[in-house]
This record gives structure tokens, C-alpha cells and sequence, in this order.
């Protein structure tokens, strides 16, 4: 059972390309509240220009599995066809909730539905791409996948765009200006709430 947080848990989810990413940085320089994001931890390699302890913390197989054992995740799972293992670390989460900050969680649908099972008053948020169209065009564009991996990631796109009604706010990211904003205003709205 874990003590009423002081803080805010914020969920943002959507499928790989949507710009969950670009939003939350901007967020960041909007600053709504006091912000601070949890780094997972993973077993992908890291892409060009990705730092350890800053975008992932990338450990092997073997480490996640032992931190796995420990309970050391508030929720881990295989993404995209079981290929990676993706997990947040409770050290990422806990103190930062009892310092009352509002901890930005990017992580997937099946790790959405484990977190509101520990924190149901979580304030989960679905990113939209706009289209399959635009989505395509923004992993192609991102130029960080291959062909197989952007066919794979356009497949759970799909699973996980029917998944959305799972999320307490939905945002459509056609323009990342007008959608962080929208962001920004969502988690305003929370400010006082007892969430
Ligand atoms: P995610 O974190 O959801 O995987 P990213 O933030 O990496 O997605 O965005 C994927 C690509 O789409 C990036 O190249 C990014 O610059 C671009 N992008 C993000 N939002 C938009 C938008 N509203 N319009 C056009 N391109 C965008
Ligand atoms: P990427 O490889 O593009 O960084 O992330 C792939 C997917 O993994 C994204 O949908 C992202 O939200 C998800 N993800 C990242 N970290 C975590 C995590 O800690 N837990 C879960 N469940 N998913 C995560």
C-alpha cells in the first residue's frame, strides 16, 4: 500500500513517433508546475545522441532482470513484440512524489494500466499522432529506426491508438505548440485538485 502522495503522477502515453518526446520537453520550459520527469530504465541500446542516467538508464538483460527480482520497478514489461524490456523505477517516483512534485511518467498502455492499479488517481494523458499517415511520416522522418523495426512500431501504434479510452485526457499533437500548450493547460486544471 503506498501513502497518500503529496505529489502528482502524470502518465503520458501514445504510440512511438507521436511526439511525446518533443512535448514533454516543451512542457518542461512551460512549466505548469514543479515538473520533474522519471528516467526508465531499459534494455534497448541507446540511439545517437541518447545519455545514459538522462534519457534511459541502459543496462543489460542480466541487471534488469536482477533489479526486476528486487521489486525494484513500480512497472516494467516487454514493448514491441517483446523485444526490449522497459521499466519505472521506483527511486524515480516514490521520493519525488513525497517531495510533492509532479512526476512526468513516459512509458506504454501496459504500463499505464499497472500504475493505475497502485495509483488510480494517476492524471493519465494519450498523445495522438493525428493520422497513420503522419505517424509513418514522423518515424521515417526521425531516421532513428529500421525499416523492420518502423513496420513493427507502426503495428502496436494501431493496438495502442484502440487502447486510448484507458486515458483520462487524450491530445492530438498536430502542432506541437498548440498541443503542449494544451498540455499545460491540462495539468493547470489539476492544480488544488486532490489527485
Ligand atoms: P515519441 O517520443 O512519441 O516517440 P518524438 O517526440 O521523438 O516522438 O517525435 C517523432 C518525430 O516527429 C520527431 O522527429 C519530432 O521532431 C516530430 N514531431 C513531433 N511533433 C510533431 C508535430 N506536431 N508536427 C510535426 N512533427 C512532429
Ligand atoms: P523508445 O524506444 O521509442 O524510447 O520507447 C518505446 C516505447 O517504450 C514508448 O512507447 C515508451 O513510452 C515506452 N516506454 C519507455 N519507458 C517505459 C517504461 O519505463 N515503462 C513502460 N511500460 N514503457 C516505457
Amino acid at each position: 500500500m503506498s501513502p497518500a502522495p503529496a505529489g502528482k503522477l502524470i502518465v503520458i502515453s501514445g504510440p512511438s513517433g507521436a511526439g511525446k518526446s518533443t512535448l514533454v520537453k516543451r512542457l518542461f520550459e512551460l512549466k505548469p508546475g514543479p515538473l520533474v520527469s522519471s528516467v526508465s530504465a531499459t534494455t534497448r541500446p541507446p540511439r545517437p545522441g541518447e545519455r545514459d542516467g538522462v534519457d534511459y538508464y541502459f543496462i543489460s538483460p542480466e541487471e534488469f532482470a536482477r533489479r526486476r527480482s528486487q521489486g525494484e520497478f513500480l512497472e516494467c514489461c516487454q514493448v514491441f513484440g517483446s523485444d526490449h524490456w522497459y521499466g519505472t523505477l521506483r527511486s524515480e517516483v516514490t521520493p519525488s512524489l513525497q517531495a510533492g512534485k509532479w512526476v512526468v511518467l513516459e512509458i506504454d498502455v501496459q504500463g499505464t494500466l499497472e500504475v493505475l492499479r497502485q495509483y488510480p488517481d494517476a492524471v493519465t494523458i494519450f498523445i495522438h499522432p493525428g493520422s497513420m499517415q503522419e505517424l509513418e511520416r514522423r518515424l521515417r522522418g526521425r531516421r532513428t529506426e529500421s525499416e523492420a523495426d518502423i513496420a513493427r512500431r507502426l503495428e502496436v501504434a494501431r493496438q495502442e491508438l484502440a487502447a486510448a479510452h484507458h486515458y483520462r485526457y487524450q491530445v492530438v499533437n498536430d502542432q506541437i505548440e498548440r498541443a503542449a500548450q494544451e498540455l499545460s493547460n491540462i495539468l493547470l486544471s489539476q492544480k488544488g485538485a486532490d489527485r
